[in-house]
């Protein structure tokens, strides 16, 4: 996948997707798999957004039980089969608990009746040939379980708690990579440092759009037949640059924030935590899972108001987050100290009233056609709620254009068609023949890391050594990735920063600082593969350095 904004410019497309998260790659795919050319810009980096914030859950939606929102589960159950199926490599189960209290809706009765129920619901959620693959179905435990689960934390009070399997990404950015790249796979241009700028229109239509290199000085045209709006948090931004306005898409944003907190602090299940603020307020809920031999803990909301730009955490933000983990799980005593980084996202918000002092996130996606709420012709906003479900509000979103752009109606096969490095019918035998085979050249836990990263293209990666040896090497003694995880980024993945590399295609930033000997490898072999001089190396150096998402700022 290379950046060629020439053959980007030079075509007239049925369809121009903007945005680059979750949502955009899932719409380039599908519009390429349906048969349309199509091309997908995004002003930054593929997944530098909101789509690198998520707490990591490929929901199967237990939670929308709550509101008895049975068609919304089941849309999650069949989304997070679908990934397990299309990316196990990035994909896995994942075991949950969460305490029963009292004898009403938090009680063990009511949990048991939950569970019964998301049993029979998701009834079709192994029909996946990998049992590694598979969830297994949920059950109450004991006190002593939960204590154990949650080491330390007080029990009393609690009558046991119950346990169920959903699912997460280990690396979400890769994961939208993939989706960029099958969308290329399929026939689509894309590439990442290209704005959206302005709008051309003919009368009541939108005929094309102006685009702006964020790498360079170029500004070009790109005609389009519709232009598809998946700019997440500058959805109604992006909206704005047309002189007849139209309508906003969302209502306002909120920020959720999730800390990766440097300890291990659960051995093996994610675990979801009541606790309160202040006594005499309903109770809130914090969730904690092992990551990667660290701990994602989260969510914080909070309204925010301005340009989705101007999104910043403040020292307060930090501090009520820490003090929220320390009312839920105050045996694992967490501090400042602990964090190695801080993912804040925007999301789309229902009203702009709080609720219990918290803002109330929309809880369905919007696919919205402007020629009917607007009187403008060629562009459709999409406004996505969950990471999960991208794919499928892509394939809906896709019928609606298939039919507006009087094509035939057709299946794209994207809830089948593998992702790259999807290629692995038996996880587990993967991992261990790739352990195996690589003994004597890798160690143990590069190996593992690669199939986690790059699946059955885990051999594409080590080709590069071939050549040059050095490649094969971590790119310092604290990680595990090597050099040709840098240079396959360079030449197959788009990657045109030094923050590409850290925070987006390999492991290296994404859960905090990377030692600067690292750094500095990988600054080094970018240099080599996209000619930069000193100085440019330094900059980018300097640049990841800086990133707002290291917790030691
Ligand atoms: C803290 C947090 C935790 C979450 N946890 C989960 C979870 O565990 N599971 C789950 O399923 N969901 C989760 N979500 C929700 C999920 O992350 C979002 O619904 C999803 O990522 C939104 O994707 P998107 O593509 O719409 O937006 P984004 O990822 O923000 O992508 C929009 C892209 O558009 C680009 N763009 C904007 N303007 C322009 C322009 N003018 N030209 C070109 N490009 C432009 C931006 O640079 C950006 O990359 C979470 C969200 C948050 C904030």
């Amino acid at each position: 996948m290379k950046r060629n904004l020439q053959s980007l410019a030079n075509r007239d497309y049925d369809v121009v997707v903007v945005g680059g998260g979750i949502y955009g790659a899932a719409l380039a795919r599908e519009a390429a798999l349906c048969g349309l050319s199509t091309a997908l810009i995004e002003k930054g980096d593929f997944c530098s957004a909101t789509s690198a914030s998520s707490l990591k859950i490929i929901h199967g939606g237990l939670r929308y039980l709550q509101q008895f929102d049975i068609p919304r589960l089941r849309n999650s159950v069949i989304e997070r089969r679908t990934f397990l199926r299309t990316a196990p490599h990035l994909v896995h189960p994942l075991p949950c608990i969460m305490p029963t209290q009292g004898h009403l809706m938090k009680g063990q009765e009511a949990m048991f009746c939950g569970l019964l129920l998301n049993e029979i619901l998701s009834c079709d959620r192994n029909c996946l040939k990998d049992p590694e693959k598979h969830i297994p179905a949920g059950r109450l435990i004991s006190r002593d379980t939960v204590g154990q689960l949650v080491p330390g934390l007080a029990t009393d009070g609690i009558t046991g708690g119950c346990s169920w399997s959903d699912a997460y990404t280990y690396n979400s950015e890769r994961l939208v990579t993939a989706m960029v790249r099958d969308a290329v796979a399929a026939g689509a241009e894309v590439s990442n440092y290209a704005k959206l700028t302005g709008f051309h229109l003919s009368g009541n239509r939108v005929t094309a759009v102006r685009v702006h290199d964020e790498l360079g000085e170029a500004t070009f045209d790109i005609p389009a037949k519709l232009v598809i709006n998946a700019a997440g948090p500058w959805v109604n931004e992006v909206l704005a640059l047309l002189d007849k306005r139209p309508v906003s898409a969302v209502n306002g944003l909120a920020m959720g924030m999730n800390f990766v907190l440097r300890r291990q602090l659960l051995p093996s299940s994610a675990a979801g935590l009541p606790f309160r603020r202040r006594t005499g307020e309903s109770q809130r809920l914090l969730f904690m899972m092992p990551w990667r031999g660290q701990t994602l803990a989260g969510t914080y909301y909070r309204p925010h108001r301005g340009p989705a730009d101007t999104l910043k955490v403040t020292e307060q933000d930090i501090e009520i987050l820490l003090s929220d983990l320390s009312h839920a799980y105050p045996a694992a005593e967490i501090n400042r100290s602990d964090i190695s980084a801080i993912l804040p996202g925007l999301l789309p918000v229902k009203h702009t009233q709080l609720v219990n002092d918290e803002p109330v996130l929309a809880n369905h996606f919007s696919i919205i056609d402007h020629a009917r709420n607007d009187a403008l012709e060629g562009l459709i906003s999409i406004v996505g709620v969950k990471y999960t479900t991208a794919r499928d509000v892509a394939a809906r979103t896709l019928r609606h254009v298939l039919s507006k752009l009087g094509r035939q109606q057709r299946d794209s096969g994207s809830d089948q068609r593998l992702l790259p490095g999807g290629a692995v019918p038996d996880f587990r035998a993967f991992l261990d023949q790739t352990r195996t085979s690589l003994s004597g050249r890798l160690s143990t836990d590069i190996a593992e890391h690669l199939v986690y990263n790059f699946g059955d293209e885990l051999q594409s990666v080590l080709e590069l050594g071939s050549t040059q040896p050095s490649l094969l090497a971590p790119l310092a003694p604290s990680t595990t990735v090597i050099g040709a995880e840098v240079a396959f980024a360079a030449r197959e993945e788009m990657a045109m920063t030094l923050a590409d590399i850290v925070f987006r295609r390999t492991d290296l930033g994404s859960a905090g600082r990377p030692a600067p000997e690292a750094l500095d490898t990988a600054s080094r072999i970018m240099a080599r593969e996209c000619g930069w001089d000193e100085a440019h190396r330094f900059d980018e150096i300097r640049k990841v350095d800086n990133a707002p998402i290291f917790g030691d700022r």
